[in-house]
Order: structure tokens, then sequence, then C-alpha cells
């Protein structure tokens, strides 16, 4: 097989170009029909899924620039009503939270366009209660855990509180694929599943649809 990307000559059984991180996608005259709920789906490379990144970059960075904007104004205007910081510093910290909110945003961007795609399998979750202590009452929280074993080695450990998130969706044994730029896994086998989960926006689909209606991308399927 070949990267239809880069051109790049793939070796048997390799799904990942490791040249440029484009998923191979297998040819249709492997003439074995295992049914499209048992594998990875190839419209993962549908433009949708790039204008959902594009859109929820442009969200964040508008949403610290509002940030921003409200560090920047609001401390002088604190520090003048409280008379607790004098001006100009109270411009500076201003200036100083502000630019951090920024500096977030811009790291989070950074960090998914680093991301690459793997493959991996569910080798371990785990759900327990803990009681906390404070303030002389006791609380009780649930801990859901989830553990990823990847084909090329080291672990992505997920942990919900209270919440149990995407946890029940996947089972041990699972095996799974994390695409780039997306925080959680498409599963191979998805046809004991009765919803689909959004790869963009993690909401539950019922299997049979063929998009999501909260975000529009293609279910992966
Ligand atoms: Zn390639
Ligand atoms: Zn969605």
């Amino acid at each position: 097989m070949v990267c239809q990307n880069c051109g790049k000559n793939l070796s048997e059984g390799e799904t990942i170009c490791d040249v440029c991180g484009t998923v191979a996608v297998e040819q249709p005259n492997n003439s074995h029909n295992m049914g499209e709920l048992i594998s990875f789906s190839s419209k993962i490379s549908d433009s949708a899924f790039n204008s959902y990144k594009n859109k929820s970059i442009k969200w964040a960075f508008l949403f610290s620039g509002i940030l921003a904007v409200i560090a920047l104004v609001g401390f002088p205007v604190y520090g003048n009503v409280s008379g607790e910081i004098d001006w100009p510093n109270s411009l500076f910290y201003g200036m100083g939270i502000g630019g951090m909110f920024l500096v977030i945003a811009l790291l989070q961007t950074l960090k998914k366009s680093f991301d690459k795609t793997w493959d991996g399998i569910v080798v371990n979750k785990d759900s327990y209660t803990v009681k906390e202590r404070d303030n002389g009452h006791t609380s009780k929280h649930t801990i859901y855990k989830l553990k990823i074993q990847k084909d090329s080695g080291g672990y992505k450990k997920h942990k919900w509180r209270d919440i149990p998130g995407v946890y029940s969706y996947y089972n041990i044994g699972d095996k799974v694929r994390h695409h780039k730029g997306f925080s959680f896994y498409e599963k191979y086998d998805k046809s004991k599943d009765t919803k689909i989960m959004c790869a963009a926006c993690l909401s539950f689909v019922d299997a049979d649809k063929d998009t999501c209606p909260r975000c529009k991308c293609p279910l992966l399927k």
C-alpha cells in the first residue's frame, strides 16, 4: 500500500503513515467485507472535521480575547475604585493577566497542531469512591479512570471526577484510534453499539445516523 497523501510505501499492516501521519485507507479490492461498523472509518478526512477544528480555534481565541480585555480594563478600574492598586501598576497587572489568557489559548492550539494519530487498546477501566473531609464535613466522590495502551508503546490515562464523561463508552479490550487534534477515541468495533460518539463534539448519536446533528460532522463508521 502507498500513502495517499505523501506517496511513501507502507509496509504490510502499517495503517498510519510515519512520515505525514495520514491514516491509510484499505483499497476496495480487499474483498472480505467485515461490515462498516467493524473498521476504522476513513470519514475522518472529511472536510467537516477540519472546519470544526478551525472554528473551535477561533472560539478559543475570541473567548480568551474577551477575558484579556476584561482583565486589561478591570484591573485599572478596580485599582482606582478600591484604592488598593496604584496606577500604572494596575495597568501592568491587567496586561500580565490578560496576556496570560492569550498565551494559554496559543499553547492549547500549538499542542493540538503537534498531536498525532495513533492506535491503541483499552487496557484498564476503574471506578471507585473516595471520601474527602473539608471544614469538618465529609463528602463522597466517584473517580473514573480509563487507561489506553498505545501500539507504539506508552500509556494514555484519563480521569473523571463525579461525572463519568465518555468513560462508559469504552470497554477493556477495545481497539481504539486517537485522531490528531481530537480528544477521544474511535472504536474499531462499533457493531455492538446503539450509539456512536461524535469524534468532534463528543455527543452520542444513534448508530443509524450518518451525521452528528449537533456539529454536522460525519459519524465515524
Ligand atoms: Zn504519508
Ligand atoms: Zn458532533
